[in-house]
């Protein structure tokens, strides 16, 4: 049983930053992603776009302050359990929280911050029939290491940016690529869709447009791909791998039942310290709601350095809290 002061569901960057928080105060966190990184939306959604509104940098790519995020907790030895979703919380006769993930790991701590953003995201899936029965048997809706993919046929499906960079990048990898859309026109980035189509032209991948995979066949293992296009008609295609990518939709998921006040997907708090209906658990970031809310990385980091003052004093009701800058402490002085 890992047991520390703070649970902090979502290693966002609003979670992140509350370890800092919290580590000034002399507390001990404990984050828990369902991803298998932290980052949450900088690290899942747009690693490499710029960002122009966090304080003190004109502009930063969202991956880049992930890290300075990272280097910046790094002196409070926070622990990570990355990968499990946060399913349910129990609470003893002390007031002490127990959280278990999906994988059966147990946490225990007096405080829980729910800095969940969005929710956890879950893959939007095309609707074939027998899909499930070959997921990591052959069909990925996420890629985590391209290598994988070394010297095997893919399928990929999708018309938006992550389906194009993906068939582009696995096209110097895989042993062959097909990329199949149901409309003519992609969404993708205009120089993306281009490069795709000049590898086309090439006969380095295949094209294949207002086509849909319908089905999908092998014993055990994915080996093929049921295509229905709406000139050729149905046909089977050879593949190792199906890869359909049409975006990752948040969801609350079992937060959702854990007897919080829920409005509009989003945990009511009360902005005097962003403290839940339920006493010792609270709510920074993207997935607090209160009047003015604005989901905004500085906004969340404001969030989590007024929430640990309250949060101190469930920890250690018997010590008094000063307040001190860090120019006068620095930042494990406190
Ligand atoms: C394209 C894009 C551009 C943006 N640009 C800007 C910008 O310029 N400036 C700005 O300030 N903001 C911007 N934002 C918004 C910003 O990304 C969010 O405000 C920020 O990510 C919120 O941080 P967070 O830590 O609250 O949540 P998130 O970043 O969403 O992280 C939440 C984490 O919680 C995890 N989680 C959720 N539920 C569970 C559970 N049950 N168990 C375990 N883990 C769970 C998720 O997996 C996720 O990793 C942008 C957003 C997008 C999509």
């Amino acid at each position: 049983m890992i047991q520390t002061d703070i649970i902090i569901i979502g290693a966002g960057p609003c979670g992140l930053f509350t370890v800092f928080e919290a580590g000034l105060l002399k507390l001990r966190c404990h984050l828990v992603d369902a991803l298998p990184q932290p980052g949450g939306q900088l690290t899942e959604i747009y690693p490499k776009k710029p960002i122009y509104d966090i304080p003190g940098y004109p502009s930063i790519l969202a991956g880049e302050l992930v890290d300075k995020l990272m280097e910046q907790i790094a002196p409070f030895k926070p622990g990570f359990t990355l990968g499990e979703r946060a399913e349910g919380i129990d609470q003893d006769d002390e007031g002490i929280f127990t959280l278990t993930t999906s994988r059966g790991t147990q946490i225990q701590a007096p405080v829980i911050v729910i800095a969940g953003g969005l929710g956890c995201f879950e893959p939007r899936k095309p609707p074939i029939e027998n899909i499930t029965r070959f997921e990591d048997k052959g069909v990925d809706y996420i890629i985590r290491d391209p290598e994988k993919y070394h010297d095997k046929s893919i399928v990929i499906a999708g018309g938006g940016d992550s389906a194009l960079d993906w068939t582009l990048h696995l096209s110097e990898i895989a042993k062959e690529v097909l990329l199949i859309h149901r409309r003519r026109e992609f969404r993708a980035a205009p120089d993306s869709v281009e490069k795709a189509l000049q590898l086309a032209q090439k006969g380095k991948i295949q094209l294949v447009t207002e086509a849909q995979a319908v089905g999908l066949n092998g014993n055990g293992k994915l080996n093929e791909v049921v295509i229905k296009q709406k000139e050729k008609g149905s046909y089977n295609q050879r593949a190792d791998y199906f890869i359909p990518l049409f975006g990752l939709s948040p969801k609350l998921g079992p937060m959702a039942n854990w007897g919080l006040n829920i409005n509009k997907n989003a945990i009511e708090i009360d902005t005097r310290d962003y403290s839940t209906n339920i006493p010792g658990i609270y709510a920074v970031g993207d997935i607090n709601t209160y009047p003015g809310k604005l989901k905004l990385i500085l906004c969340g980091f404001h969030e989590a350095a007024i929430m640990v003052q309250s949060a101190f004093k469930i920890v250690n009701p018997d010590k008094k809290l000063s307040f001190k800058y860090t120019t006068v402490n620095g930042v494990t002085g406190f």
